[in-house]
């Protein structure tokens, strides 16, 4: 039985040309870049030529690019790193240490959205413990968060807003310039807080992440959902070459990264994920069309086997089109939705019977993210949306990528058809 893999949200392969570029990096340029002599020097030619390609196509500066363990590591840094430093500018200190009373943010405030992933969530909540305030931003139905919201809930003491640009479990993509232009016209009253943070990493397959456009301060990526290698990820910082660093380090050692993430280079998997951006930069527009084109086919076979299924977040209807077909790329300037991912409700339907009766099939979808499926939690996502609990465990995540094809999807609709 050929295995048909829809879960590309949650993981993709990697690359054949990504692994090619890696492989000499394992063994024969093995070298530590820390190193005086030529192995370290191949070795950190290597991790600046992969910055360098990096920073061009997001286009930022080298020494903006901060490479971590993973797009969690990222969101860490981010929102730790960020407090951290404003701790240690206003004490003029180099050093941790905690004393609240002297900060100009009374109590610093950190912004996000309630759909952001677990990474940022719960980073949240342990500052929270602390004593530093979290506004979570509700989400309406179809996943989006209110601007007007976003505004009221700015004060002096907001040092950070993070807002996801595309969500994993339901693809909503938000409107980052629009919340970017938000800020910067506050920052023009108030001074240089808050700094904008987005999680870009659903997004960087499909949407185009060039910093400056996008008006964004700090940026997370992460190599393994472009077919790159899991365990390495980045932050793209503003200015982290000018006096002034908005962020501290959060992991200290031997200073690697600009003194902002010690640890050995992993120069595979920074080579790796270098390849991948590239080629997902390249391939973007093509994959888009195509892959939205194989999503409406999808959607409109899953509605002839069960007319009552139903897409969480952006519907068919709310896009103004014909039920039954969904319009996810409306245009070029209306983009609502990821189209690789498609979050469907089977009515009375338990998604995770659904799930091990596909993956007995051969077919592998997911019923949520994949860190909360493992511990089999309801989604916070769907939660977030206002959706009962029974919608919530009547849905799963499917989500296309580079080897998805028609002859896939059709073979999937006969086996959700037959287990339906
Ligand atoms: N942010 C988002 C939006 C994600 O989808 C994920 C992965 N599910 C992460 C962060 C975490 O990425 P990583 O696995 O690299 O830590």
């Amino acid at each position: 039985m050929k295995r048909i893999y829809l879960d590309y949200a949650a993981t993709t392969p990697v690359d054949k040309e990504v692994l090619r570029a890696m492989s000499p990096y394992f063994s024969e340029k093995f070298g530590n870049p820390g190193s005086l002599h030529s192995y370290g020097q191949k070795a950190i030619t290597a991790v600046d030529e992969s910055r360098e390609k990096i920073a061009k196509i997001i286009g930022a500066d080298f020494r903006e690019i901060i490479f971590t363990g993973s797009a969690t590591e990222a969101n860490n840094l981010a929102i730790r790193g960020l407090l951290k430093g404003i701790r240690n500018q206003e004490l003029g200190i180099g050093e941790n240490k905690i004393i609240l009373q002297n900060s100009k943010f009374k109590i610093p405030r950190i912004i996000v959205s309630s759909i952001e992933h677990e990474s940022i969530l719960e980073t949240c909540r342990d500052l929270e413990r602390d004593g530093i305030e979290i506004i979570y931003l509700p989400v309406n139905r179809q996943g989006f968060i209110d601007l007007k919201k976003l505004k009221n809930s700015l004060n002096e003491n907001t040092i950070l807003i993070s807002i996801m640009y595309a969500n994993n479990e339901i693809g909503t993509i938000q409107p980052i310039t629009k919340i970017s232009e938000i800020i910067k016209n506050f920052r023009a009253t108030y001074g240089s807080y808050p700094v904008f943070h987005t999680d870009a990493t659903q997004a960087f397959q499909f949407l185009n992440c060039d910093v400056d456009k996008l008006g964004v301060d700090l940026m997370t990526l992460s190599a393994h959902k472009i077919y790159g290698p899991k365990g390495i990820g980045m932050l793209y910082v503003k200015n982290q070459n000018s006096k002034i660093k908005i962020l501290n380090s959060i992991i200290t050692g031997g200073g690697q990264e600009f003194g902002l993430r010690s640890g050995t280079e992993n120069v595979p998997s920074i080579v790796g994920f270098a390849k991948a951006i590239e080629l997902a930069e390249k391939n973007r527009e093509r994959e888009w069309k195509r892959i939205t084109e194989l999503a409406n086919y999808f959607w409109r076979e899953i509605k002839k086997i069960c007319p009552k299924a139903e897409i969480n977040g952006i519907t068919n209807n709310e896009l103004g089109i014909a039920p039954g077909k969904i319009k996810i790329h409306a245009s070029r300037f209306m983009i609502q939705k990821l189209p690789s991912i498609l979050n469907i409700c089977f009515p009375n339907y338990d998604a995770n019977d659904l799930l091990m009766k596909l993956d007995l099939a051969g077919v592998a979808v997911s019923s949520g993210a994949a860190c909360s499926a493992r511990a089999m939690k309801p989604s916070y996502v769907l939660n977030a949306l206002g959706y009962n609990s029974k919608k919530i465990k009547n849905s799963i995540r499917i989500s296309f990528g580079k080897f998805t094809n028609k002859k896939e999807l059709s073979e999937t609709i006969k086996k959700i058809k037959k287990i339906l």
